[in-house]
């Protein structure tokens, strides 16, 4: 995506989580605690992947973007479907994203990637002094909360 800026990338983690699990320090249940909300998100705005779930290797993982910043205001913490996010970044000026993977077979979920979105990042950003958007179009159908981000980094 155009805007996309102050990508943190979460695969180091994700790989100390694997081994920890492979060395028996830490048990599948203590990674694989996808909650409702979050397999939720993934049943609706979830983006395929061709991505073997690391953990049970029969579902392919999904990846669930969650959106957050002041601009969002209500939307803020919701998730959103890739295809969504460039039209809010074209809209809005600046907003952050949160993707995680979950498997809707074992509920393993991680943090995979964190990156910033929004007109801010446009080369030579116009100042045009226009209004932020409309974000009235944004109130989301289902019951993703605002509250899930931390669990992928349980
Ligand atoms: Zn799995």
């Amino acid at each position: 995506m155009r805007t996309q800026r102050q990508v943190v990338d979460y695969s180091l983690q994700k790989r100390a989580a694997l081994r920890e699990l492979l060395a028996g320090r830490v048990g599948t249940y203590d990674v694989c605690d996808a909650s409702p909300y979050l397999k939720n998100a993934a049943r609706f705005h979830g983006e395929p992947t061709e991505q073997r779930c690391p953990i049970c290797r029969s579902e392919n993982l999904i990846h669930v973007h969650y959106i957050y910043g002041d601009e969002l205001k209500q939307s803020a913490g919701q998730a959103r479907t890739r295809a969504e996010l460039p039209v809010l970044a074209m809209t809005l000026r600046e907003f952050q994203v949160f993707v995680v993977e979950v498997c809707l077979g074992c509920d393993w979920n991680h943090l995979i990637e964190q990156f910033l979105l929004g007109r801010d990042g446009l080369a030579g950003g116009t100042e045009d002094g226009s209004e932020p958007g409309a974000v009235s179009g944004l109130s989301a159908p289902n019951g993703s909360t605002p509250r899930r981000r931390r669990e992928a980094q349980r």
